[in-house]
């Protein structure tokens, strides 16, 4: 898991939120915790192969500005590979332990549409029900709130070897869900791209 933020004027809380993505990446335990979870609802690949298959995943995710309606937080496009279109509209009631949880979300939609080996170009374990209850059980959002909650214990000065057994013991709470963050899987044109 790896994120490139380039933009000419970027974002303060995404330059901060990329590195402490990237730091992530290198902490065992937060993958340990991915592969140890309960089953994810609408997939039927086990938590221990996505965490397999994100880890898996060492090429560089751009994150790109656009301008979309305001309730799109973040999009996937399933045309553009290993990209993260971040909507500038909703920088600025999104704090930076939220934007951590974004990358992540959508993180894993870009590995599980263009990185998933005989299974790419498809959905595997993502969340498309209109029913919304069940949200904060599909990988993406479990994914994205489990690492919100480890930047929140890294803030915490929770040494990350005691990480784990918090989670385990408290469990994971529904950040995304709490903050109505907006994800939308869609093509994204390039006239809506801020440059
Ligand atoms: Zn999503």
């Amino acid at each position: 898991m790896k994120f490139a933020y380039t933009h000419a004027t970027p974002d303060p809380g995404f330059v901060e939120a990329v590195a402490f993505a990237n730091e992530l990446s290198s902490m065992e335990g937060f993958w340990q915790e991915i592969a140890e979870a309960e089953q994810f609802t609408y997939t039927t690949v086990t938590p221990a192969a996505i965490a397999e298959r994100l880890r898996a995943c060492t090429d560089v995710v751009n994150i790109l500005h656009i301008k979309k309606r305001p309730i799109t937080t973040a999009v996937t496009d399933p045309g553009m590979p290993l990209t993260i279109y971040v909507n500038t509209r909703r920088f600025h009631n999104r704090r930076v332990r939220d934007k951590v949880n974004t990358l992540v979300h959508e993180f894993v939609h870009n590995v599980d549409f263009f990185r998933d080996g005989a299974q790419s170009k498809r959905w595997n374990y993502t969340h498309w029900v209109k029913d919304h209850s069940d949200r904060p059980k599909t990988a993406p959002y479990w994914i994205g709130n489990l690492a919100e909650r480890w930047w929140e214990l890294a803030n915490q000065h929770v040494p990350e070897d005691q990480r784990r057994a918090i989670v385990k013991a408290k469990g994971v709470p529904d950040f995304a869900g709490a903050e109505d963050f907006g994800c939308e899987i869609a093509h994204v044109p390039e006239s809506e791209i801020e440059r």
